[in-house]
Order: C-alpha cells, then structure tokens, then sequence
C-alpha cells in the first residue's frame, strides 16, 4: 500500500522547463498559529504571488472559523451554545464534526475533539495545568458520543453541559488541504504546502519525489531521522516537543488522551502518510495516546495510510506499507 505514496526513485530524467519558469518559496507566520510554508513551480514568476495569496487567504478562514482563541469563530459559538440545544451550523463545520466523529471511531478513541473539556484547563504557554480533581470533574465531558448531528436540519447539539470542541487537531490539515485545492484551481501542477507539522503535495520535482524530512525529536528543527520520498501525498508529523512545558521529569504537552485527562506521551512523534493532510493530521495523534503498539495495529488495518513512530526509546518503527521503503534507506 506504502508504494501508492512511495515515489519510484529510479524515475526519469529532469524535464526540461519553460525559459523563465521557476520554483518560488513563500513563508508567512502567524496564521493559525504556526507557519505556512508554500513553496510552487510557476512557468510565470508573476504568478506565484496571486497563488501564495489563494493559499493564505484558505488558512485565515479556516483561523476565523475554527480558532477557539476567538470568541467569534464559529466553534467558539458552538461551545458557547450546543449544550442548550440543536443549533445550526454551516455546511463546513458539519462536514467537519462528521470527519472528527469517523476519526474516533478508527482510532478507539484516541482522537476525540471532545478532549477540549478537559483540555481547555491547561496552558502549555503559561505552564499551567489542571489538578486531579479538576481532571475528574471535566471528565465525563469527554466523550465523541456527546456531539449530536443531525444531518438533515444541518444541526449540532451536545448531550451535556461542559462538552467543548477543539478542531485543533485537524484543522491545519484540513486548511492545507483547502490551499492545496486552491493551487489546483490555478492550474498549478507542482507544488509544497504546509502548516507546521502538515504536509501535502501536488505532483513531483520533475521526475524526482518530493523529499520530506521528518525531525529528530530530541534535536533541533532542521535535524532529521529520515527523508520520505513522496508524490502527490499528504504527511503530518505530531511530536511531543511542540508545545509543552517540563515539571519535576515529567513532559506536560498539548496531546491528550481523553480517557485520563493526562497529556499523551506513549511515543515521541509520529508521522502519518495518506492522501490528504486532514486524514494524516487527525491520525497522527493517535500513537501518543495507545502506544506504539496498539497505534501500529490500527494504523495497518487503516488500508490507505502508512505510518512511522519515534518510540519513548528512541527507536523507529515502519508500517507495513514502509517496509521496502525503510529497508532501502
Ligand atoms: P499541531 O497543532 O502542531 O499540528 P498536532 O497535529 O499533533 O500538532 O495536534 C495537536 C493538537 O491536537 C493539540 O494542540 C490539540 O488542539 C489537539 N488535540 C490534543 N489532544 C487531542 C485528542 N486526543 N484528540 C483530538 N485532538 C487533540
Ligand atoms: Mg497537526
């Protein structure tokens, strides 16, 4: 299944390009809260700031509707009102709901946006973080079952009060996969698109895949355990040392797993391959929270994604489709 992803590095020669066609890079902060690397081949250089723009202009809707950090967003409504009754969403949303909802159910729980009623009392920035009791009371909150969606009156309720949401785990992927869309609509054919830890991929380099790195856990960001050739893919990385703050030994980060109440720290980072970045974003946190071995299971029977975890020890594992891959190196 891996080969669906894996370029054919033995691949043909270099095409040869228009006179002034070229590759553009463009790297814009601040925009969900992470930076937006977008980087395209353009047979017109006057073109790539049009396409840059369709990019960014996707990832601030996806801020303005989704980020919890603004009152106005439409999450923020939801959580604000979903516990009083059935309320209407747009269509976006619910498509998302029903998305986040399918992806508890692959992953036994482990992605679950409910996680966010429990969540929303830490602050990995300022160090803060609940205490046990705390934890218990939010708890029961915590539960994918407790959002109700009525697909016919396009509808949102929650079972309980208490129940919040926080699309923070899909929703990088689910805007780069809306700036990828946005780059095909122009007609761009080759292209990079990413938001931090997630990925996705229109075509190749001319013949050659496209070279993800993944990064070493433990060292610096441009250290890197491995280069994943990819074409025309979708990856995201989720790792314990993006947010997080360390008391007394032990790692407090911003993946958590909603049967504790705990931060997550099963593994050190795990990478998700597939064909689109939502599908890899919403995936990757799931190691964190069952462990590199339960993960593994779940990530083989997934038929179209391929995995690769950063173990507690250090060690590297491969789903089944990266075996031949992961050999090669
Ligand atoms: P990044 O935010 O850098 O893309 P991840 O893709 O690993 O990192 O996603 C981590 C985010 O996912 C957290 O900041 C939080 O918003 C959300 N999250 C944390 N735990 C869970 C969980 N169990 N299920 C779903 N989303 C979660
Ligand atoms: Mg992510």
């Amino acid at each position: 299944m891996g080969r669906r992803f894996l370029a054919a590095l033995a691949a043909g020669a270099l095409l040869s390009a228009p006179a002034r066609a070229e590759w553009v890079t463009r790297i814009a902060d601040g925009i969900l809260g992470t930076r937006i690397t977008v980087e395209l081949w353009v047979d017109d250089p006057a073109a790539a700031d049009p396409a840059n723009e369709a990019v960014l202009a996707a990832m601030r809707h996806v801020d303005e509707t989704m980020s919890t950090y603004k009152p106005t967003s439409e999450v923020s409504q939801v959580n604000a009102r979903a516990a009083d009754g059935p309320m209407h969403i747009s269509r976006e949303l619910f498509d998302l709901l029903a998305t986040a909802k399918e992806y508890s159910k692959l992953t036994d729980g482990a992605f679950d946006i409910t996680y966010a009623s429990v969540g929303y009392l830490y602050d990995f920035r300022k160090h803060r973080r609940p205490d046990e009791q705390q934890i218990q009371k939010a708890l029961p909150a915590v539960n994918y079952e407790h959002i109700l969606l009525d697909e016919a009156a396009q509808t949102v309720k929650f079972t309980q009060p208490g129940v919040r949401i926080d699309l923070g785990g899909i929703a990088k992927g689910y805007a780069v996969d809306l700036g990828i869309q946005a780059l095909q609509r122009l007609g761009i054919t080759h292209a990079y698109v990413a938001a931090g830890g997630d990925s996705r991929i229109i075509g190749d380099r001319f013949g050659k895949p496209w070279l993800v790195g993944i990064r070493d856990p433990r060292k610096g960001p441009d250290s890197v355990i491995a280069r994943i050739p990819l074409v025309d893919a979708a990856m995201s990385t989720s790792g314990d040392y993006e947010r997080f703050f360390d008391e007394d030994g032990v790692r407090y980060h911003h993946i958590i797993d909603p049967h504790t109440g705990h931060s997550a720290s099963k593994v050190r980072s795990a990478t998700v391959i597939a064909r689109t970045a939502i599908r890899t974003d919403g995936l990757s946190k799931t190691a964190f929270v069952l462990g590199p071995e339960r993960a593994m299971e779940i990530y083989n029977r997934i038929e179209d994604i391929d995995a690769i975890i950063v173990k507690l020890d250090g060690t590297v594992v491969y789903s089944k489709g990266m075996q031949p891959a992961a050999q090669g190196r």
